[in-house]
C-alpha cells in the first residue's frame, strides 16, 4: 500500500437518485468519507419520506387521505402537514390567491405525459373550488376542513423546497459544514465549496432537451436556497391553439400561467424560495417583483416571455 505523507483531510461525496417525480441531487464534503456516504443516504431516505407522505398518487399519504376527507369533515393534520399548510396559506395571503394549494382542485385533471387538459366544461364547474378560503384550518386544534365538496390540495408548489431545508438540517447533524442538496428545480447550499463559491446556473427555457439545456446567467452563492420553476419543466404544447399548457396554474382562470417563462428566487430557506418561484411565476414580472421588493431577505431574476431577463432590486447595480 501506499503510503501518504498526510493523513486524507475529507473528500467530496455525491449521489443522485429519482425520487419525488424528480431528480435529487446531494454533493458533501466530509472529513471521512463514509459518514459522508451515510449522510446522503440519510438525505435521500428522507426524500423518499416525505414522497410518501405528500403525494397526492400515493394512495396512503397522509396528502390522500386529506383529500379524500377534508371535505365531509375536519381531518386531524400531522405536525409536519400543518406547518406545510400554513406556510401555504401565509403565501396565498401575501399574493392575492397567487400562490393556492386549492390550485389542483382542477390541476388534478391535467396529464401532461398524455397532453390531456381538463375540457371547458369541466373548467367551469371547478373553477369555484380554486379558493384558499375554502380550506378551513384550524392552527391550534391542528385540523383542516374543505368548504366545498370538489377542492382538492397539492404541495407540489411548496414540498421539494421544504424537502431541501430538511436535507440541510440532516447534513448539519452529520457534522457536515459544506453541501450542495437539489430536489429538481429547489436547491440549497450551505457552507462554501471549501475556499470557492457555488456555481448556480439559471437554465435557458427554451433550449431543446432538458439535459443540454445552455445556461443563461451563472451565480456564485454560499449558504443560500435558491429555487426555480419554468414553463419548461412539466409541459405540453395544445396542438388546436399551439399554446404551452404547463403544470404553473393562474388560480384565476384555471389555466396555465401566462407571461413568465422562469423565474429564479433567492433566499434563505427553500420552502419559502419554493412558494415564492411558483408566487411570483403566476404573479408576472411586475406584481412578482414589486412582492419580492418588499420582502428583506429574498431576490429574484425572472425572465419574461420575451427572453428578457428582469431582476430584483437587491441584485441590480447600485446607480448613482
Ligand atoms: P415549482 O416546481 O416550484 O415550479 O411549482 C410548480 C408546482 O406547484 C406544480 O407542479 C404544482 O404542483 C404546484 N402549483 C401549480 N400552480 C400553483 C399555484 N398557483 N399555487 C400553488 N401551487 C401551484
Ligand atoms: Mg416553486
Amino acid at each position: 500500500m501506499l503510503a501518504l505523507p498526510f493523513p486524507a483531510l475529507g473528500e467530496w461525496v455525491h449521489d443522485q437518485q429519482s425520487i419525488m417525480g424528480t431528480e435529487i441531487t446531494a454533493t458533501v464534503w466530509h472529513e471521512d468519507a463514509a459518514q459522508g456516504k451515510a449522510a446522503i443516504a440519510a438525505v435521500m431516505a428522507e426524500m423518499r419520506r416525505i414522497d410518501a407522505t405528500y403525494s397526492p398518487y400515493i394512495e396512503t399519504s397522509e396528502l390522500a387521505k386529506l383529500n379524500a376527507s377534508a371535505a365531509k369533515q375536519p381531518v386531524q393534520l400531522s405536525s409536519e402537514l400543518s406547518l406545510l399548510i400554513d406556510r401555504s396559506l401565509h403565501y396565498s395571503r401575501l399574493s392575492g390567491g397567487a400562490f393556492d394549494i386549492t390550485f389542483a382542485s382542477i390541476g388534478w385533471f391535467y396529464d401532461y405525459r398524455g397532453k390531456k387538459q381538463p375540457d371547458a366544461e369541466q373548467q367551469k364547474s371547478l373553477l369555484p373550488a380554486i379558493n384558499y378560503h375554502l380550506l378551513n384550518y384550524d392552527p391550534e386544534r391542528r385540523t383542516l376542513s374543505y368548504g366545498h365538496p370538489n377542492v382538492r390540495v397539492d404541495l407540489g408548489g411548496i414540498a421539494k423546497g421544504y424537502a431541501v431545508d430538511r436535507a440541510i438540517d440532516i447534513l448539519r447533524r452529520h457534522g457536515v459544514a459544506h453541501a450542495s442538496v437539489s430536489a429538481g428545480g429547489d436547491s440549497r447550499l450551505l457552507g462554501d465549496r471549501r475556499g470557492r463559491p457555488w456555481l448556480i446556473g439559471i437554465k435557458n427555457p427554451r433550449q431543446k432537451g432538458p439535459d443540454d439545456r445552455d445556461v443563461v446567467l451563472t451565480m456564485p452563492l454560499n449558504d443560500v436556497a435558491v429555487s426555480t420553476s419554468g414553463d419548461y419543466e412539466r409541459y405540453f404544447v395544445d396542438e388546436k391553439t399551439g399554446e404551452r399548457v404547463h403544470h404553473i396554474i393562474n388560480p384565476k382562470t384555471g389555466r396555465s400561467a401566462q407571461g413568465v417563462i422562469s423565474v429564479t428566487i433567492l433566499g434563505p430557506r427553500g420552502i419559502d424560495t419554493d412558494a415564492l418561484s411558483t408566487t411570483v411565476f403566476v404573479l408576472g414580472v411586475q406584481d412578482g417583483l414589486a412582492l419580492i421588493d418588499e420582502l428583506a431577505d429574498f431576490d429574484a431574476v425572472m425572465i419574461d416571455a420575451q427572453g428578457k431577463v428582469h431582476y430584483s432590486k437587491g441584485l441590480q447595480a447600485p446607480t448613482e
